[in-house]
């Protein structure tokens, strides 16, 4: 398996426009964070986390050949503004793409891209497959099990998702003790954490360490950082030998 992390930003990505802190003024390519987003390429399938604003430059700079199946973590525009983007692998490859999602995710997406099930040419470019709370796992293709996490983002009840020894989970701020054992075993885990500070929606980097530690994965990379979760060298230096912050262009191979 191979683990592309496309994106490693907040909403507002850094550098944030108009801001000139030192995270958004920094010179490092690690502090340049696109919206969130990994490409997880398992048996011959590229499996798509995500799919935000810098979707686009994101597949022109990694030359993403073919997205498979999609999954998507909840409905913030973070997470899905680049639908779109999808329609030019549908043009190409003719086939139908599978996206997963939670139900309240799939309305929205109904709604707001309605013309991808209207008689268009987008037409048929996606299926998509609403993943109710009973879930335990799914077969995305016969050698491949997802496993979905349920997770609270404040109010909102949103997905994380296991495939296999790696678990993806981003905009948490609360995960309860069954959906954790469900993670515990994974190889890598990648985490959410939006800064320093304590945030309603968001795990703060401490309440990040803290979970990475209790779950004690081999290795967990914090995503998902705003421009409050300071530069790469400098965070990186205080944290502990098997946790380390994700940046855009970061890839893991797991066997
Ligand atoms: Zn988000
Ligand atoms: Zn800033
Ligand atoms: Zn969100």
């Amino acid at each position: 398996m191979i683990i592309k992390v496309l994106g490693s930003g907040a909403s507002l990505g850094v550098p944030m426009l108009q801001c000139s802190c030192v995270t958004c003024t920094s010179l490092d390519p690690k502090d340049k964070r696109t919206r969130s987003s990994v490409l997880v390429t398992v048996c011959d399938k590229n499996i798509l986390i995500d799919i935000g604003p810098d979707f686009r430059a994101q597949a022109l700079q990694h030359k993403i050949s073919s997205i498979d199946t999609l999954l998507i973590t909840h409905e913030h525009s973070d997470h899905t503004a680049g639908l779109d983007d999808i329609r030019p692998f549908y043009f190409f490859s003719k086939k139908s793409i599978p996206l997963y999602a939670n139900v309240r995710t799939i309305q929205m997406i109904q709604k707001k891209f309605h013309y991808f099930f209207n008689k268009t040419d987008s037409s048929g470019c996606m299926t998509l497959h609403p993943i109710d709370l009973d879930y335990q796992k799914i077969k995305l293709y016969e050698d491949i099990i997802m496993t979905p996490i349920y997770v609270q983002h404040d109010q909102l009840s949103i997905l994380g998702f296991r495939i296999q020894d790696f678990t993806y989970i981003t905009d948490a701020s609360k995960i309860d003790f069954l959906e954790i054992e469900k993670i515990k075993g994974s190889q890598v885990l990648m985490l959410n954490a939006i800064g320093k500070n304590q945030h309603r929606a968001h795990f703060s980097l401490q309440e990040a360490i803290s979970l990475a530690q209790y779950i004690n994965a081999p290795k967990t990379y914090i995503t998902h950082m705003s421009h409050w979760m300071e530069p790469y060298a400098k965070v990186s230096s205080i944290l502990s030998s098997n946790i380390f912050l994700a940046y855009d262009g970061l890839t893991i191979s797991l066997v």
